[in-house]
């Protein structure tokens, strides 16, 4: 067979893959789904470069909260001087700064994709609209019941750890740098910390996966099959405490209180935004900014795969990666039947 032979019968394998995923979403990326290839064997500068270069130098979500943290810093934040004492006036203060960036954040996306519906099914992955009336939901109401986690309980959970980072900086416990310091580091850590936050991520999620913790806590997550923004940070609040403790790293790590935020965003809005259903916004049909993780609404389909995100291979290393073919997901509904006798 010449190699042209062949390569064509890979393609017509890799096109009825295709296929039968479109069947089963309303809209996919190409697949199957990469990860970074920071971590490839061997190492190529070039992909490295460009996937970095197109999440940090263009309009992106790590660049909007990246913008995001030095405003709040700037405007938003009571002086560090405040916050040596734990008094209700800088704490409220903050609490409601916080209230206010999720319900804008995830409000404005819930608005424009579910309200408004603004772009349709257009990149959207699951056919299906939120459900109403679905019993396993608190109200019986999809949107309220992961209003009520996220604001209730995440943002409480998440002002508490940036309270408890203030106070720390205030009494110089928390290890600080600036950018006249050590211009090299403040820049590198904005873009290490998305990795530190996959790598926690990736075990955090894993303990969440574990019976007794997921039954407890982490099934309220995922109620979602078909998510919305709202659902990122709809989770228990046992969850909450495990989730955003990846900032308790700031205790060790020298940061400034930008570097913070910026986590706290990452960890927070990045969850709104990683869950809207859709691989992006588009604007004059053109996806203009990117959204979505189909990575990750595999898991809210699958299950038991895709623990981690794209930016570390950890499912690739531990077996659990969903690549979005139809073969991988034959091999989770395996993993699902050994692992809980049942292969939904
Ligand atoms: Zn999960
Ligand atoms: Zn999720």
């Amino acid at each position: 067979m010449s190699v042209s032979e062949r390569t064509g019968q890979a393609t017509d394998v890799q096109d009825n893959a295709s296929e039968a995923m479109s069947r089963e979403w309303n809209w996919h990326p190409e697949l199957p789904v990469r990860n970074s290839p920071l971590f490839s064997w061997p190492p190529n500068p070039t992909k490295i470069f460009n996937w970095y270069a197109t999440t940090w130098l263009k309009v992106s979500e790590r660049s909007l909260f990246a913008l995001l943290a030095v405003a709040v810093w700037l405007y938003l934040q009571p002086a560090l001087e405040r916050c040596r004492d734990f008094e209700f006036g800088w704490i409220a203060q903050m609490y409601v700064r916080n209230l206010a960036i999720m319900i804008i954040g995830a409000g404005a996306l819930h608005l424009y994709f579910c309200t408004f519906a603004k772009q349709d099914k257009k990149l959207k992955y699951d056919r299906r609209d939120q459900a109403r009336n679905a019993r396993s939901f608190s109200w019986n109401n999809q949107v309220v019941d992961n209003m009520f986690w996220s604001l209730a309980s995440g943002v409480t959970v998440w002002t508490a750890y940036e309270v408890l980072l203030m106070w720390g900086y205030a009494n110089e416990l928390v290890p600080y740098v600036n950018f006249g310091e050590n211009p090299v580091w403040f820049l590198l850590w904005f873009v290490v910390l998305p990795i530190w936050a996959s790598f926690h991520f990736y075990w955090v999620h894993r303990l969440l996966h574990w019976p007794p913790l997921y039954r407890l806590a982490h099934s309220l997550h995922h109620r979602n099959v078909n998510v919305g923004p709202w659902s990122g940070l709809s989770m228990h609040p046992i969850e909450h405490v495990l989730y955003l403790s990846s900032v308790l790293i700031h205790w060790v790590v020298a940061s400034h209180p930008i570097h913070v935020f910026f986590h706290f965003y990452w960890n927070t809005l990045g969850a709104a935004t990683t869950h809207t259903g859709y691989e992006g916004l588009l604007i004059k049909d053109r996806n203009r900014f990117q959204l979505g993780a189909f990575f990750h609404q595999l898991h809210h389909r699958y299950f038991e795969c895709n623990y981690g995100n794209a930016d570390f291979p950890w499912d690739k290393w531990f077996g659990s990666f969903h690549n979005g073919s139809p073969e991988a997901t034959e091999k989770v509904r395996e993993r699902r039947r050994r692992m809980h006798g049942t292969g939904r």
